[in-house]
């Protein structure tokens, strides 16, 4: 059934557009239906200057011709734009996305800063977009006329959206998850590659600590006035290995009703959220693919599919110890990062909250 709604096209502003969640916006954004860019800030070193003649382009397609000549903008709480797409440092953001707020911007963050905030809903478009409701508190007690919505960090993303089909199905009681996270994910420069190559770093700063608090938050409930995280014993262990994009991860949880493996697998396969029942123009037909194959997901086959807004989990089976075990792969800086924020855009544009 395709479903009618209307959306007026918007001016949006990528905020830190130069890193490597910035220059992610800036090619998912190239031909958006709803979505123009009209902004471009930096820090304000650069301010003044042309994107193009100041980025380290990272991808292998060319920078987009309509963005290579624009200025770049200092931050500040005052910009041309409805939407601000934020890829900033914390710090940054800390200085400017509550003023951006209240100057009645509709700031999308990807960065730490307000994810626990009581008040600023953390969401995943498939998984929680009924804690998009905090938006009115939120408002109401900050006095905004715009709003801050944030995306998660980009392994409890990949981890949650395969595991919310679980838990709404069966309930999970009990999850240990090891990741092996992409460099991308540390931006750009990011790690030194004489610490990258040929290395596996087991630390990766506050990881461990966001995956287990964000994964609470996201499968937890909004009950009208706060937050209540979801009652699942967590542990997390964090890893940066020498791979360019796709952050993979291996799980065991325990689940309640003890499903058979056939019913675990295909109650993440047939997962469908929101976006896909209203057809968003940057939803995956499929947010979550099970493949068959021994040795799948691997980052340079599967973090693209779904043109890297679905996560992909293989050698699903059991477990001696918590009961499942499986892999998910999900690619940190579109589906974990730039593209969860775009997806968050659409939906509340889709649905009339901003
Ligand atoms: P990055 O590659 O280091 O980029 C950050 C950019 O922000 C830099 O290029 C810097 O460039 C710019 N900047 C610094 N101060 C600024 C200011 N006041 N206003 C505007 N821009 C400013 O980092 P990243 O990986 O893109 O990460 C950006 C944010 O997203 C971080 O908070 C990070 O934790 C979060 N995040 C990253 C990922 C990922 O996979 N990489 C995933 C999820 C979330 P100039 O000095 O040239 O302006």
């Amino acid at each position: 059934m395709r479903h009618t709604y209307r959306v007026r096209k918007r001016k949006v502003a990528i905020l830190g557009a130069s890193g490597t969640v910035g220059q992610r916006f800036i090619s998912l954004l190239a031909g958006h239906p709803w979505f123009e860019i009209s902004a471009l800030t930096t820090s304000d070193a650069k301010a003044g200057k042309r994107y193009g003649d100041v980025t380290q382009w990272h991808f292998s397609a060319d920078m987009p011709e309509s963005v290579a000549g624009m200025k770049l903008e200092a931050t500040r709480a005052e910009v041309d734009a409805e939407i601000c797409f934020s890829a900033l440092p914390s710090d940054a953001a800390a200085q400017w996305e509550a003023a951006l707020a209240k100057a009645g911007h509709h700031v999308f963050s990807n960065v730490k800063t307000h994810r626990e905030d009581p008040d600023v809903p953390l969401i995943i478009a498939e998984v929680n977009p009924e804690h998009a409701a905090a938006l009115d508190v939120q408002r109401k007690k900050r006095d905004w006329s715009g709003s801050i919505v944030t995306n998660g960090n980009c392994s409890a993303i990949t981890f949650t959206l395969a595991a919310a089909p679980l838990h709404r199905a069966f309930g999970i009681e009990r999850a240990i998850v090891t990741t092996m996270q992409a460099v991308s994910g540390a931006g750009y420069p990011g790690v030194p590659s004489l610490d990258a190559i040929d290395n596996v770093v087991p630390y990766i700063g506050e990881e461990e600590e966001k995956l287990e608090r964000e994964t609470k938050k996201f499968l937890g409930a909004w009950d009208g006035k706060e937050f209540r995280d979801a009652e699942i014993a967590f542990s997390a262990h964090c890893n940066r290995v020498p791979v360019r994009d796709g952050h993979s991860e291996t799980v065991s949880l325990a689940l309640r009703g003890d499903p058979s493996l056939a019913e675990v697998a295909d109650a993440m396969r047939t997962f469908r959220g929101k976006p896909q029942e209203l057809r968003l123009p940057t939803a995956p037909a499929c947010p979550v693919i099970v493949r068959e194959e021994r040795d799948r997901p691997q980052p340079i086959r599967d973090r693209d599919a779904g043109r890297g807004m679905s996560v992909v989990v293989g050698r699903v089976r059991e477990d001696p110890v918590l009961g499942y075990k499986y892999v998910v792969l999900g690619h940190n800086t579109i589906r974990g990062a730039a593209g969860a924020s775009i997806l968050n855009a659409e939906l509340l544009a889709a649905e009339g909250r901003i």
